[in-house]
């Protein structure tokens, strides 16, 4: 489900894009800016996109000669288990207001749905035995559901800024033109909305 909204709501968005002196280009990695609006920016396949604006929208930004953002944001970890229960899913997202987080949303999943239970979180590098993490997880799973099948698990990093406020605005002070959107503290469908609405 939550791979679904996320592209039923992107691909709208992208679909906006194409026209008017903008394009998508796929498969373009950009590892590096050079010039001054116009900037050149360099994809690893070494091709060149040239623009008058940037907007260094990369999750943790690509771009380090300025504005020390190695040192602004930090990455944290949490982790989510996909299960099969028993029960239906009585369908919709949730999530707990006490430490440690706890949420449930669902997924598709071969004529049925998969519940995705996400939490636990830890400064990444600082969270000791990966494994004690999924387990908590599944231990919640279990207290929560009749658990059939524990099909999936992974982990994800997030941008956290120093201030717990995204970054979203002028990449440094002295480019007018070079802009950041990032550290959106784990919540970035919906911060990034705010913050394409605070750049324009
Ligand atoms: C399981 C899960 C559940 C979540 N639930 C929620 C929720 O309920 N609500 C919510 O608000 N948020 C939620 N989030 C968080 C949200 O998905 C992220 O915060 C958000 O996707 C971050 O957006 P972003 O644009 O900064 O980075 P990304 O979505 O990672 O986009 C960055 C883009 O930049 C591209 N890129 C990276 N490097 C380069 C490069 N060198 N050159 C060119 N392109 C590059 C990448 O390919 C990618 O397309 C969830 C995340 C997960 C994993």
């Amino acid at each position: 489900m939550w791979q679904l909204l996320k592209r039923k709501y992107l691909l709208p968005l992208a679909g906006q894009i194409p026209g008017n002196g903008s394009h998508i280009f796929e498969q373009t990695r950009i590892f590096d800016i050079d010039g001054d609006s116009p900037y050149i920016l360099k994809s690893v396949k070494r091709n060149k996109v040239t623009a008058d604006k940037v907007i260094i929208a990369s999750h943790y930004p690509i771009y380090n000669k300025a504005g020390l953002y190695t040192a602004r944001i930090y990455p944290d970890r949490s982790y989510v288990v996909a299960i099969k229960a028993e029960e239906p899913y009585p369908g919709g997202m949730y999530i707990n207001a006490e430490t440690p987080s706890r949420s449930l949303r669902f997924q598709p999943f071969e004529g049925g749905k998969l519940i995705l239970v996400g939490g636990e979180n830890h400064k990444t590098g600082q969270g000791g035995d990966t494994t004690q993490h999924y387990q908590k997880l599944v231990d919640f799973a279990r207290d929560t559901f009749t658990v059939e099948e524990i099909l999936y698990r992974w982990s994800t990093h997030d941008c956290m800024t120093v201030d717990s406020l995204p970054y979203a605005g002028y990449f440094t002070a002295d480019k007018q033109n070079l802009f950041v959107a990032t550290g959106y503290q784990k919540w970035g469908m919906t911060n990034s909305m705010a913050a394409s609405m605070v750049m324009a």
